[in-house]
């Protein structure tokens, strides 16, 4: 199979292989589409078992920038990075460095950010290469650590899929519980606590359980047992693919509703649980509120101007009419969420892609 039939290719504009021969790096740059605006995503190290796993990765993960984007209404395309390597044992200063100038011969048609395996303060010696890195704190216009603002999107996301489920937004008394508490998580936690939940959390991090709970006072459980938790709301805020057909016959909750990336390990357990009755806030609707913090950056960068906080409060209003558009049309039009969430993405990429190819004509 070559790359333009591999199924994962899906029409990308542009697959960019970099190797430098001093540092070792192996990296590919991918750009689904720049038709709403210069590609951004995130920078993932892993390493991968061959280049056609990494590739097949970048593709994909590039291809969900393009509606992530689409769906927070940015004027961002998608793209995404993986740089080939162990991140515990290949990390130098060099290797970003090298990175850096990878990155900047694509001449701003891709903003690079952190991703699994990527620090920000990785970056930072990539960014000294290039203008086209994002996410950093201390640099002019600087977005910084995008999670606080995604916890926000996803607290507002959350009582909004509680009105469309139970009628009510007021969260006085309801159980939601949270699995994993790290940066959004626990963010997410203290919103929750101010708003009279009642939290049941877990961790596989016991320090970090321990100072959520304490400043919370959410009861504790195992790893495994938050999906038999009696709650109302599940918020999956670790890793990807806690929806799957073992723990979704164990769920209790009425609404799904949290941060994690790829929470359904299959559109198929999506419609399966859609046709259960539970109502799912697609993951990467619900979780935009830190790529509208990053765009906000891109922003100030491509206008010289500074970075502002309005703008990305009206960004994450405007995210959330776009949630409440989901979800009216899932139940108005009987499908899945994501399926919805999907086509209204489709729908605002190719209006941009209609615009410029009017304008090239
Ligand atoms: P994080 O690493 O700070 O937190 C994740 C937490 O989950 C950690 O405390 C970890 O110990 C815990 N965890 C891992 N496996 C677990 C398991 N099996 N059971 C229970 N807990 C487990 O990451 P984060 O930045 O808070 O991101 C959380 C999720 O949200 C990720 O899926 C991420 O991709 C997604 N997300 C984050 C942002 C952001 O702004 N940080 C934006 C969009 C999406």
């Amino acid at each position: 199979m070559t790359l333009f039939d591999s199924p994962a290719f899906d029409g990308h504009e542009g697959v960019h292989a970099f190797h430098d021969e001093k540092t070792g790096l192996k990296a590919i740059i991918a750009i689904h589409s720049t038709a709403r605006g210069p590609a951004c995503g995130g920078t993932r190290m892993w390493p991968y078992e061959s280049a056609e796993a990494a590739l097949d990765d970048v593709l994909k993960l590039s291809k969900g920038m393009t509606y992530k984007n689409a769906v927070a209404d940015l004027e961002l395309g998608g793209g995404k990075s993986v740089i080939i390597g162990d991140s515990r044992t290949m990390k130098s200063q060099a290797l970003f460095e090298a990175f850096g100038r990878a990155v900047d011969t694509l001449g701003g048609r891709y903003y690079a950010a952190e991703d699994v395996g990527v620090s920000p303060e990785d970056l930072v010696a990539t960014r000294k290469m290039s203008r086209y890195v994002v996410g950093l704190e201390g640099f002019a216009a600087g977005s910084g650590d995008p999670s606080p603002v995604t916890a926000e999107g996803v607290f507002r996301g959350l009582k909004l899929a509680c009105r469309h489920a139970f009628g009510s937004d007021d969260l006085t008394g309801v159980r939601v519980a949270v699995q994993g508490v790290g940066h959004v998580g626990g963010y997410l936690c203290d919103k929750l606590h101010a708003a009279g939940a009642r939290l049941t959390v877990t961790d596989v991090n016991q320090d970090t359980l321990n100072a959520v709970a304490g400043r919370t006072g959410a009861e504790v459980v195992a790893p495994d047992a938050i999906y038999d938790v009696d709650a109302q709301v599940f918020a999956p805020c670790a890793l990807g693919g806690a929806i799957n057909e073992k723990t979704l016959p164990r769920l209790k909750a009425k609404v799904i509703a949290g941060a994690a990336n790829n929470q359904l390990a299959s559109p198929a357990i999506g419609r399966e649980l859609y046709a259960k009755g539970l109502l799912y806030a697609p993951d990467y609707v619900i979780n935009g509120g830190g790529i509208i913090n990053v765009a906000a950056e891109v922003r100030a960068l491509e206008q010289g101007a500074a970075f502002d906080p309005q703008w990305v409060e009206g960004k994450l209003s405007r995210l959330m009419e776009t949630l409440d558009e989901v979800l009216t049309r899932s139940k108005s039009e009987n499908r899945p969420t994501h399926e919805v969430a999907d086509e209204i993405a489709l729908e605002r990429i190719n209006a941009a892609k209609q615009k410029r190819d009017a304008a090239q004509a």
